[in-house]
């Protein structure tokens, strides 16, 4: 499998690349986000052929035509199977139905997601990218530098993904006093040498910004091979695809269609949904499920994409401005010329809107519908889900699970609500909502006693800088001292 950049065109026409240069790059050269050049097809016997399988092998045959030989099969069995090993539960994703489905209903189904380490649906892909990274790193003799902002779940989990690793460090900005205390736990507590923490005196966005900076000083950026892990990665879009498979293969894919409901943000779950089904796995549609900041329902009511200001939610980690992801659907709609779709990007840039014709919106709306709930609305949505079926949700969640209700075009059609985050990474909000606090699962309930460690820094991008070189060298002076932290090169 080949990749080619969204924008390519732009500067020429470059050579496609491998799976694991998309995957060492994140963001393409021109700005671009990287795509296959064609989706692998499954068939409807391939498709059947991994029904009753477990999570590791639908894994396993789901992304083995998205990285060809890069890994060898051995090893890339393996590495899923030690990805996987660190979820709590040996399915990985569970699925459930809400309540009991009729002859005339195929009801609603929750695909719990949040069963892996820091308890959001991230660790799926992380989990399984840091081990991607880490083997190419090894095998080339190689160190990399993670440079990363979050608001909240990416960070944990990213840092959960290459905590101890010899080959990664990573440097995880978050702004001070804005994000929940567990999430901040969940990242300052791990006490990995590799792993910096740090609090900049400001809001996400600086932290984006700083981020930024790093990559854009071209000198800074080699000296330390700076890497993004963040959802424009391809390869965490190709490890989501694998459980829409698997939730439609439990509900009687190939052979019945299924509907999706995802809380969206970034655009990268439901993404990885329409690449399954362009993969051949047959999904009726997709439900866009959005907080107040409704920049994705907007567009598909309007057919315009206008930048508005971000408001805070009750559901952080779908607080933006920006669905970058998107930019892989645009990609479609734009019919695949990476030339007209980059002049677009750069008018919305300059203009804060980009509109697409009325045969494309028609083709989209075809397969996505999207809806918004306020943060009043997903309270209700929590008190509503405990009610009528003993089941706590997550903010995130219960948006999801709120607007597909809204969506059903077929009841015969089971619908599943992706549940992105377990419940008692918001505690507050579903305590709010229900008057019970959810209990952290007993594999992090000392979360709260444990030691923290993190960086201070004003939002300076010089003094960032100066800190990530700092910290590298010293981390060098003790590599050459210790035979652990040496970079093994492999025959
Ligand atoms: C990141 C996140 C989302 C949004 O996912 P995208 O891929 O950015 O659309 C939704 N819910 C939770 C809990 C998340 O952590």
């Amino acid at each position: 499998m080949r990749y080619i950049s969204t924008r390519h065109g732009l500067q020429g026409n470059p050579a496609p690349l491998s799976f694991q240069d998309v995957m060492l790059a994140g963001l393409a050269r021109d700005g671009g986000l990287y795509l296959p050049e064609s989706w692998p097809q499954f068939s409807k016997a391939e498709i059947a052929a991994l029904r009753d399988k477990p999570y590791a092998e639908v894994a396993f045959r789901v992304m083995e035509p998205f990285v060809g030989d890069s890994f060898g099969e051995p090893t890339f069995r393996r590495l899923i199977g030690e990805a996987y090993a660190t979820f709590d539960t040996p399915d990985v994703a569970p699925l459930r139905p809400l309540g009991r489905p009729t002859r005339t209903d195929a009801g609603l189904h929750l695909l719990e997601l949040f069963h892996g380490p820091t308890l959001a649906f991230k660790d799926v892909a992380l989990q399984l990218l840091g081990r991607l990274l880490d083997h190419t790193l090894q095998n080339h003799g190689q160190h990399a530098t993670i440079v990363g902002a979050t608001s909240g779940d990416t960070g944990s989990a990213a840092i959960e993904a290459v905590r101890d690793r010899r080959t990664i460090d990573i440097f995880m900005l978050h702004p001070r006093g804005r994000v929940s205390e567990v999430q901040r736990r969940q990242m300052t507590t791990v006490l990995a040498p590799n792993v910096h923490n740090i609090a900049v005196q400001g809001t996400f966005d600086d932290c984006q910004d700083l981020a930024k900076a790093c990559f854009n000083d071209l000198a800074f950026r080699d000296r330390h091979a700076l890497t993004a892990v963040n959802s424009i990665n391809f390869a965490r879009v190709m490890a989501q695809i694998v459980y829409y498979f698997w939730a439609a293969l439990k509900l009687g894919a190939p052979e019945r269609p299924v509907a999706f409901a995802v809380p969206t943000g970034n655009f990268g779950n439901v993404y990885a949904g329409y690449a399954a089904r362009q993969m051949g796995l047959p999904v009726s549609h997709f439900v866009v499920a959005a907080n107040a900041n409704d920049i994705l329902p907007r567009f598909f009511e309007q057919g315009a994409m206008t930048l508005a200001g971000v408001v805070p939610t009750l559901s952080p980690s779908m607080d933006i401005q920006i669905s970058s992801n998107f930019e892989r659907l645009l990609f479609d709609l734009y019919g695949r010329d990476g030339k007209v779709l980059a002049e677009a990007m750069a008018a919305f840039r300059r203009t804060g809107t980009l509109a697409v014709g009325a045969n494309a919106l028609g083709g989209v709306r075809a397969l996505f519908d999207a809806g918004r709930l306020d943060d009043p609305g997903t309270l209700q949505a929590i008190a509503d889900a405990s009610r009528r079926f003993g089941e706590t949700l997550d903010p995130h969640t219960a948006i999801g699970y709120a607007v597909a209700q809204q969506h059903r075009r077929d009841p015969k059609v089971p619908m599943i609500v992706l549940a992105t985050a377990h419940p008692a990474k918001f505690p507050d909000a579903v305590q709010k909502a229900t008057g019970v606090r959810p209990p952290l699962p007993s594999r992090i309930d000392d979360l709260m006693d444990r030691t923290e460690r993190a960086d201070r820094l004003p939002n300076d991008a010089e003094a960032l800088k100066a800190l990530i070189d700092e910290r590298m060298s010293a981390r060098e002076q003790k590599g050459r001292t210790s035979r652990a932290a040496r970079p093994k090169v492999r025959t």
